[in-house]
């Protein structure tokens, strides 16, 4: 079931009423969620699984489930499964043939994607991106042509490097907006070309502080169609490149596909590199 993302008012009523009926509580962190569970007058046996200890205590669950006792899966934070723990859990109940019912709510995706002015009818959610930074700029290279809305979570430590590999490898002028401690009490958004978005963050003295949700505009449309587009698209890059330097290629690129020339310019680097 889903828990709040920061403002405790977002606990559904029928999140508080199913958890005070089961017989035990699964949560990632038993601490953090005793603390939930103390605040909403709760008391409930708790254990612990976490990423490191799923797979054994599953199994634990699974026999609380086959003896007829129902189990709360709770994580720190929003919605289990996402970026959280859970899922050899309900792969295994579900295999087992055993009931698992959703309790809907809090999700720092989808609450900074209902804020954030970008398009939503199709959306790619890819988690956190890779620590390092050659894996991150590979992940967004990758990317780098999707043209439904990208969304990422970021922690708070890594925000700067992550805006910064997104303005290099997606092009300076790609829109994004940064969602930063929603439903909390300094819930702010970022919004505009990366680059301009990297320099208010830079600027502002508690901008690389809290969670953050990273939302990024999509590619521009090729014209005459997505995927086939986008191996038309590299393959004029690379026939291009074949005779010209990087910035002719960009330029006679853009004029061919009336894409815009820096991001023809990034992707005609990232295919020089690979
Ligand atoms: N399961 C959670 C959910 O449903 O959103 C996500 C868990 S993931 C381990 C934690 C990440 O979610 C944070 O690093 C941050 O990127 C994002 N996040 C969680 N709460 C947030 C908030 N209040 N504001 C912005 N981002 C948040």
């Amino acid at each position: 079931m889903a828990t709040p993302i920061g403002n405790l008012e977002d606990m559904s009523a029928r999140a508080s009423t199913v958890l005070a009926k089961v017989a035990v509580v699964a949560a990632e962190d038993t601490r953090h969620s005793g603390r939930l569970l103390q605040h909403l007058g709760i008391h409930k046996p708790l254990i612990a699984l976490h990423d490191h200890n799923e797979r054994d205590k599953a199994n634990r669950i699974l026999a609380e489930l086959e003896a007829g006792r129902d189990v709360a899966l709770i994580s720190d934070a929003g919605t289990p499964l996402i970026s959280d723990p859970g899922y050899i859990l309900v792969r295994e109940a579900r295999a087992q043939g055993m009931r698992v019912s959703p309790i809907p709510g809090p999700c720092a995706l989808i609450a900074g994607l209902s804020a954030a002015g970008l398009p939503t009818d199709r959306f790619l959610f890819a988690g956190f991106l890779p620590a390092k930074r050659s894996g991150r700029r590979a992940v967004l290279d990758e990317l780098s042509l999707e043209t439904s809305t990208l969304v990422f979570y970021e922690s708070p430590h890594r925000i700067l490097s992550a805006v910064s590999d997104i303005a290099e490898v997606l092009g300076p002028d790609r829109d994004v907006v940064l969602g930063r401690e929603l439903t909390k009490t300094f819930e702010t958004f970022y919004d505009g070309p990366v680059s301009v978005v990297l320099e208010q963050l830079e600027a502002d003295p508690h901008g690389a502080r809290g969670e953050f949700v990273v939302m990024v505009r999509g590619a521009s449309p090729t014209p005459g169609g997505a995927d086939s587009g986008a191996l038309d698209l590299d393959r004029l890059i690379r026939l291009l490149m074949a005779e010209l330097p990087v910035k002719k290629v960009a330029r006679l690129a853009a004029e061919l596909t009336g894409r815009p020339k820096n991001e023809l310019y990034q992707r005609a680097l990232a295919l020089k590199e690979s």
